[in-house]
């Protein structure tokens, strides 16, 4: 009897998740093409906002009517320490890790407050994933449900033989197409290691795709086009 109830309700989460999935999947692509916000925690990453506006009006070309882009003031950095963020012991000092969930809930009332339905929040400091906590030092990640994502630029600078900025930014603006790409296309990795939209496990990997999406992944937003008729 209670082997039977639990998997009773094992059958019922999966069948409530594959309908949240499929739900999700049908009012999700109803969005396009809509609005975009860049929400920028600091002002260190602001001046690359002309060049975001152009990348994501090439790569997801017709997805987006406009790219806004706001300033956070500091006003912020008070609640900051409140949070659940988590010490990391560093080689030289310890390091404090952001949880992702803050910045989602910053850049939804951002969305809100600006009439975006996509939001894209940039920042430098270190971040974690709230929801698989085990995920730490993340180059970014996306709140499908929220249509939200956060790209942080603090591990893009680690790498002792490119410290240059530009390629800092360079992999900065591939992990923020990477995330927006999600949010269009869903949560999966293409296997191209050329396409802006595979797995990057290390900066080496980042500075091995390319600013684009491969054939494939195009094809993928054509067919979107083509199912919402712009
Ligand atoms: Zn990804
Ligand atoms: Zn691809």
């Amino acid at each position: 009897m209670s082997k039977y109830q639990n998997f009773e309700k094992k059958l019922n989460k999966s069948y409530l998740d594959f309908l949240n999935i499929e739900i999700r999947k049908i009012y999700h692509n109803f969005i396009f093409p809509c609005h975009l916000g860049i929400i920028f925690f600091s002002n260190n990453h602001s001046n690359l906002f002309e060049k975001l506006n152009t990348v994501f009006n090439n790569v997801f070309e017709r997805f987006f009517f406009g790219v806004m882009s706001y300033e956070i003031k500091n006003d912020y950095s008070f609640s900051i320490n409140n949070l659940e963020r988590i010490k990391v012991k560093g080689l030289y000092k310890d390091v404090f890790v952001y949880p992702s969930n803050y910045f989602y809930k910053i850049i939804s009332d951002f969305k809100i407050k600006n009439n975006s339905n996509i939001g894209l929040g940039i920042t430098d400091l270190p971040i974690y994933s709230s929801n698989r906590k085990n995920l730490i030092f993340l180059y970014g990640e996306a709140h499908l449900r929220q249509n939200c994502a956060i790209v942080s630029s603090y591990n893009l600078e680690l790498n002792p033989h490119s410290q240059q900025k530009d390629k800092t930014n360079q992999r900065l603006i591939k992990e923020a197409i990477h995330e927006i790409g999600h949010i269009i296309l869903g949560a999966g990795h293409c296997l191209n290691k050329l396409c802006v939209m595979s797995f990057s496990k290390n900066v080496d990997a980042i500075d091995q795709k390319s600013l684009n999406l491969c054939l494939n992944c195009q094809f993928e937003l054509e067919r979107l086009r083509a199912k919402l008729n712009f």
